[in-house]
């Protein structure tokens, strides 16, 4: 049987071994040990932030503490970009909040800050409490974060940045995970460097950190016997998996190299069918290529490739479904321009793995090409 192509499959160097050898050595098998706290000084200082970071054992956990910590309350409205993974906005609901929906502007497929003003403007007068604003870097792309930020402060609203696959990407040489109030990175096996699972939440403060930490780890009080007033949760990273971390931090760079090199190997390949668009970088924005996505003609062209693929072992998946149109999300107020509607009915993911050799990569275009 011909080999199994996945979109997006976790990729190890061998050295993770001996991070996780040293965790069995020192019998760290536990949330807490050296892993922990290194893999936290490391991605701070990729990212080159003095923010403070804290190990979660995944974005979703991050994306929950970071509203918790934000002060967003049952019955606040948080708004969401439209177009993102239901774990950007599921937290929400955990909190009891109000999802609002903004779809995205063309540029990035990411957060319009036009509609994002319009939808403030507009809840405000209808005497709704503002929460925070979930913003996503979609497939690594950023966000046009100088005008949500902007945005933010004009109306104090906290930002979080959704940045869970966008580790690596910059904007004006600034690295995502940096720009909000609070921000989110995940690690997830599917994302450009895994922990199998985990997430980090990344805050301004150390206050902020411990508070992050008490919350992470069941919301025990100082005291020598268990005491709980508030409610706390178990999402604090395992320091053996914080250990797969830090070495596959050590390789990050060239899992950007390789994403951005899939990007371009696909461009080059498909640009001549006249057929096929791709997101091209907008001025100052650097993607990590997380996922190379592209977009058909038209529904039915683009299934038609997607189902080449699946014939031939090649998985692809169609972008992401807009959140208004989720079943679980259907009472909930949107914002819309049509273009989160559109990328999901022409728009489709390409295999986009680290790992991915030549070989593979042009057996995926020749078969695209068939459905010419
Ligand atoms: C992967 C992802 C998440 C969730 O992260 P997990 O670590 O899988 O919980 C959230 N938002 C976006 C945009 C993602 O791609």
């Amino acid at each position: 049987m011909v080999k199994k192509i996945w979109l997006s499959p976790p990729h190890l160097t061998g050295e993770e071994q001996k991070y996780i050898a040293q965790a069995f050595e020192e019998n760290w098998i536990a949330p807490i040990g050296t892993h922990i706290d290194k893999f936290e000084a490391e991605l701070a200082h990729y990212i080159n932030t003095s923010k403070k970071v804290v190990a979660l054992n995944s974005g979703t956990s991050a994306i929950h503490l970071a509203l918790k910590l934000a002060g967003v309350k049952n019955g606040d409205v948080v708004i969401c970009q439209d177009f993102t993974f239901a774990a950007s906005v599921n937290p929400v609901l955990y909190l009891g909040g109000i999802p609002v929906f903004v779809d995205s502007e063309k540029d990035t497929w990411n957060m319009c800050p036009h509609l994002l003003e319009i939808a403030i403007q507009e809840r405000l007068l209808n005497g709704e409490k503002l929460g925070a604003i979930v913003v996503v870097h979609s497939y690594g792309m950023p966000a046009k974060m100088k005008e949500i930020c902007e945005l933010g402060k004009k109306y104090k609203i906290p930002i979080i940045e959704d940045a869970a696959s966008a580790l690596g990407s910059k904007l004006e040489k600034k690295y995502c995970g940096t720009f909000g109030d609070f921000s989110v990175i995940s690690f997830n096996g599917n994302k450009i460097i895994t922990t199998s699972g985990g997430g980090i939440l990344i805050c301004n403060s150390e206050e902020q950190k411990e508070k992050a930490i008490f919350y992470a780890s069941q919301a025990q009080e100082k005291a020598p016997h268990y005491q709980h007033a508030e409610i706390g949760y178990n999402y604090r990273l395992s320091n053996v998996l914080a250990g797969i971390g830090r070495g596959q931090l050590e390789v990050l760079n060239k899992r950007v190299q390789k994403r951005r090199a899939n990007y371009l190997f696909y461009k080059n390949a498909l640009q001549s069918l006249n057929g096929i668009d791709v997101l091209e970088e907008p001025n100052g924005m650097f993607s990590n290529r997380w996922l190379t996505c592209i977009l058909a003609t038209s529904f039915k062209n683009r299934e038609k490739i997607r189902r080449a693929l699946a014939a031939e072992h090649i998985e692809s998946r169609p972008l992401w479904k807009p959140m208004h149109t989720q079943p679980i999300f259907k009472e909930c107020s949107s914002y819309l321009n049509g273009v989160s509607e559109d990328l999901f009915a022409r728009g489709l993911c390409l295999p986009s793995g680290s790992s991915l050799s030549i070989e593979d990569l042009e057996r995926i275009i020749r078969i695209i090409k068939s459905c010419f």
